[in-house]
């Protein structure tokens, strides 16, 4: 639970390729790769190419509407290419109290597990 500064990410530097990720779903808005800490069988995280101020959810304003619903349709793409034919997760932590470590919106496609409700 960092706080944003604003400045690049390490995420700018995968979707660079400066930093390696294991890739599964990539398009010219966005980008999925296996989460480097998997919190289950499944952990997927998809996010946008150019973060374009969305450090986080709470910062959207009207143009990333479209990337936003884009994100969120991949998402269901993604899940079900993982496989993850008997439901899935999908997390999107915002700031400080949302445990948000990493200030490039993101979203977590976690599955292939029985999840918990309420999450803690
Ligand atoms: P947040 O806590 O911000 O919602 O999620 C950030 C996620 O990015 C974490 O689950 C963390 O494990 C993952 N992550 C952080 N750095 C890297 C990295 O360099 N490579 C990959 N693949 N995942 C990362």
């Amino acid at each position: 639970a960092l706080k944003d500064t604003g400045a690049p990410t390490i995420f700018d530097k995968i979707v660079k390729k400066e930093i390696p990720c294991t890739s599964v779903y990539e398009d010219d808005k966005c980008l999925a790769f296996k989460d480097i800490s998997p919190q289950a069988p499944v952990h997927i995280v998809l996010i946008p190419k150019e973060r374009d101020g969305l450090t986080q959810l709470s910062k959207a304003e009207e143009r990333h509407k479209d990337i936003l619903g884009h994100l969120l349709y991949v998402a269901q793409l993604v899940a079900k290419q993982q496989g993850l034919d008997e439901g899935f997760r999908i997390v999107i932590n915002d700031g400080a109290q949302g445990c948000q470590s990493v200030y490039h919106l993101h979203i977590h496609i976690i599955g292939g597990r029985m999840m918990k409700w309420p999450p803690g």
